[in-house]
């Protein structure tokens, strides 16, 4: 029987319902590991990191849990890892293991949208679900995986679309990886656009600046102030920002290095529109162009990127992959 180490780490899954609200409690953590028909698919191995809400993870925490799953992989006893994680910053989590954890074996996150004594609580179905992916020959090389609601999805492109609903995680302009049903594991595709940076440590101060209509760009100046050694500007559109936050984003980027996405959830942001402000003004300015991710999740590539180098050329290397504006397309 294959062997699939569970890592803990809290979130609604290891909640119940107080006079206070929901909250996290000893012993939620481990309820997951004894879920009935778990043995009958995986011998389980249960290591908690953590008891806490998602919003209370942190970039260290990430890293420390990034080491941790990388020393259990290498284990030759272990096939497979379920990290149980709070929804609300799932995405980024598992976005930081993929691309600094290597190795072939599934790594799949979980988690509920309803704590463990509500009505149709999602956790141990989740958990179940998981750890048949964890244990799937097909899932060997696909990365880091996100599995709720018995739909397979990829960390670099999954996020949390509802604030309520179990149907809450999806990869808008990707679709899921797969889905699980019943007892088949089945994939459609594979993440393509995957990259795995060896770094030896983070560099956690990046900031994340979203843009607004009428912004005169003075939250973005303050960042390098306040002592951040990048930033994630989450502009409009292709990647587009206000005027006078263009002036500033040139300012900032002759500083520390200013990553544009975008408020959009689907498409890349490119050097397109050539107005103050735009695409290609701010290329010009110093921008490096975050292309298809998120702004939370340019945040934390920026900083294991930051791990590695500080020169803005070499880390636009790691975030402008593909083709950019002008360049042939074969
Ligand atoms: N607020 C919770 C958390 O992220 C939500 C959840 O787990 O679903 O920890």
């Amino acid at each position: 029987m294959k062997k699939v180490v569970i890592v803990t780490t809290g979130g609604t899954i290891a909640m119940t319902k107080t006079h206070d609200g929901v909250v996290p409690f000893a012993g939620g953590n481990s309820l997951i590991t004894q879920i009935p028909k778990l043995g009958d698919i995986a011998q389980i191995e249960h290591v908690e990191f953590s008891n806490v809400p998602s919003p209370y993870m942190s970039p260290s925490m990430m890293w420390h849990l990034s080491r941790l799953v990388q020393e259990i992989v290498e284990r030759d006893d272990v096939d497979g890892v379920v990290i149980t994680h709070g929804t609300d910053t799932l995405e980024e989590t598992s976005y930081f293991l993929d691309l600094t954890v290597k190795t072939e074996k599934p790594i799949v996150f979980t988690a509920a949208m309803r704590n463990i004594n509500e009505l149709g609580t999602d956790g141990p179905r989740n958990v179940l679900s998981s750890v048949k992916v964890a244990v799937s020959d097909s899932a060997k090389g696909m990365g880091v995986m996100v599995c709720l609601n018995d739909e397979i999805h990829a960390a670099r492109e999954v996020t949390k679309t509802y604030t309520s609903n179990v149907a809450t995680f999806d990869s808008p302009g990707y679709g899921p990886l797969g889905i699980v049903d019943e007892d088949a594991v089945i994939f459609f595709r594979k993440p393509l656009l995957r990259m795995h940076i060896d770094v030896e440590g983070i560099e956690e101060r990046v900031a994340l600046v979203k843009t607004f209509t009428g912004d005169d760009g003075r939250i973005l100046r303050e960042v390098k102030r306040l002592g951040y050694k990048g930033v994630v500007l989450e502009g409009f559109g292709r990647g587009n920002v206000p005027p006078d936050v263009a002036d500033v984003v040139g300012e900032v980027a002759k500083e520390i290095p200013v990553v544009l996405t975008s408020r959009c959830f689907k498409g890349r942001v490119l050097d397109v529109y050539g107005y103050k402000g735009g695409g290609a003004d701010l290329v010009k300015r110093g921008v490096i162009l975050g292309q298809e991710v998120s702004a939370q999740k340019a945040r934390i590539k920026l900083m294991i990127v930051l791990g590695k180098t500080g020169d803005r050329e070499e880390i636009r290397k790691y975030f402008e992959t593909t083709r950019m504006r002008g360049e042939l397309q074969i």
